[in-house]
């Protein structure tokens, strides 16, 4: 597209200067060639001065030629002819101030209005011409002077110009196909472009297609060994008197928080391979946020209560709210274990749940508040990338594997909501989450 753009700006350009100078070639011709007709009138006829020769005949007529007059030094008219005699005046002014010594060309643009005469239909009359009624013109004039010397003297002027209208209605004809053409390629390159690039993701989206599928199946294949393996070390606590064989028991309760783990970061992986297949289908229900909200809050109690971390819910005594109970649960239980995970022992969480009204629509509010450890500016975009832990060798102490915030920010995204995030360092975090509403679901 640039290379046109160039490529019509370079023709536009060439063709401009090539017509204007081809006009101004024949001018500078008809200017010269006349000039000597002038002259050599004046020495045949011997007259000293172009007063002389006012009111002879002396016809100088070039094709395209619209006016030509000749000037004595003191600037008065002595011969001259126009195309449009209504024009004399307006010509004269544009000629005003010219120096009458340097030869120079010079365009002029000529707003008049005035009738035209136009050859009559046949068969109407004697006359065989018409005037129209007067009409606005726009003449584009190119006009050249030339002195003229009577035995080596200068003695007047001779001011010729042409009519070069045609040649701009030409360029702006010119424009108008150039920008058509533009307009056209431009349109049929972006078509094929797209066409070709559409053609050229094909293999890419299935890899990508084929990658996602196969993180999802293998999340999934992964579940059951290792519920089974925790059953096993269900089994083995049974059998293993664990008071007795200390080891034991510290392998024991290492393998089951491994395996734990690992439980957890394969289902959130699954859950957000299936997420990036778009095969999660969102529920879309009308319930009282209230109660999920304090069955969050009551199962991390035991983890909260490990740390001395005193948990707080506010909301209202109904929040009915629109949207997939489950997610929006889960998005709870991410941030209060956050929450808890990064604020040291005998800090506080704070839950707080409500709806706004904003622009005519209902707005679910919901806020964690941590007094943790709080989240570097700089990381407060990155925290909801995949795997994405500020600090590895702490956050992994912690149990975390860098993919809960990317799974909030998915639900958050799915519900048409914002997650924010502002810290202070040492002081604690705040995630707030906007989701808008429509009051008006059927309850499922
Ligand atoms: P993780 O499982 O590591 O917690 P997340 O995706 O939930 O993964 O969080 C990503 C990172 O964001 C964490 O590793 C932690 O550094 C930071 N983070 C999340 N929540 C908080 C919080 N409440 N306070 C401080 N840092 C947090």
């Amino acid at each position: 597209m640039l290379f046109l753009v160039l490529f019509i700006v370079v023709v536009y350009s060439l063709l401009y200067t090539v017509i204007l100078k081809d006009q101004e070639r024949e001018l500078e011709e008809m200017a010269a060639q006349e000039a000597r007709i002038f002259e050599s009138y004046l020495v045949q006829n011997n007259y000293r001065s172009l007063q002389g020769i006012q009111n002879q005949e002396l016809v100088l007529a070039g094709v395209d030629q619209f006016f030509y007059y000749v000037v004595n030094p003191k600037g008065e008219l002595i011969m001259g002819d126009e195309k449009v005699p209504e024009l004399r005046q307006d010509l004269f002014t544009l000629l005003g101030g010219w120096d009458p010594q340097r030869k120079e060309i010079r365009q002029e643009t000529l707003h008049a209005t005035y009738s035209e005469w136009r050859p009559k239909a046949k068969g109407k009359g004697m006359d065989d011409e018409l005037r129209s009624p007067p009409q606005h013109h726009e003449i584009q004039l190119m006009i050249a002077s030339r002195p003229i010397f009577y035995k080596g003297q200068l003695i007047g002027m001779l001011y010729i110009g042409k009519d070069i209208s045609f040649a701009y209605q030409l360029f702006k004809l010119l424009l108008i196909i150039l920008a058509g053409l533009a307009i056209l390629f431009s349109g049929v390159a972006l078509y094929m472009s797209h066409l070709m690039s559409k053609k050229a993701m094909v293999p890419i989206t299935r890899a990508f297609t084929r990658q996602r599928e196969f993180v999802a199946d293998a999340s999934h294949e992964l579940r059951t060994p290792l519920s089974v393996m925790l059953s096993s070390i269900d089994a083995m606590e049974m059998t293993v008197d664990t008071e007795e064989d200390d080891f034991s028991r510290k392998l024991l309760v290492n393998m089951r928080n491994e395996v734990k783990r690992m439980t957890k970061l394969v289902s959130d992986l699954l859950t957000l391979a299936r997420s990036d297949s778009g095969t999660i289908e969102r529920v879309n229900e009308t319930f009282d946020f209230r109660p999920p909200a304090q069955k969050a809050i009551q199962s991390v109690e035991p983890l909260a209560a490990a740390k001395q971390i005193k948990l707080h819910l506010s909301a209202p005594e109904a929040m009915v709210v629109n949207g997939d109970p489950e997610r929006l649960t889960q998005l709870l239980y991410i941030l209060l274990d956050n929450g808890i995970k990064y604020t040291p022992n005998g800090g506080d969480v704070y839950l707080a749940l409500s709806v706004e009204s904003y622009e005519h629509r209902l707005v679910m509010c919901i806020q964690v508040k941590d007094t943790g450890i709080g989240i570097k500016p700089e990381d407060y975009a990155r925290i909801f990338d995949r795997f994405y832990r500020s600090d590895k060798a702490r956050t992994r102490k912690m149990g975390g594997h860098g993919l809960g915030l990317s799974i909030a920010k998915w639900i958050v995204e799915t519900h048409g909501g914002t997650i924010q995030v502002s810290s202070e360092i040492g002081k604690g975090s705040t995630f707030t989450i906007r989701i808008p509403f429509s009051s008006n679901t059927k309850k499922a």
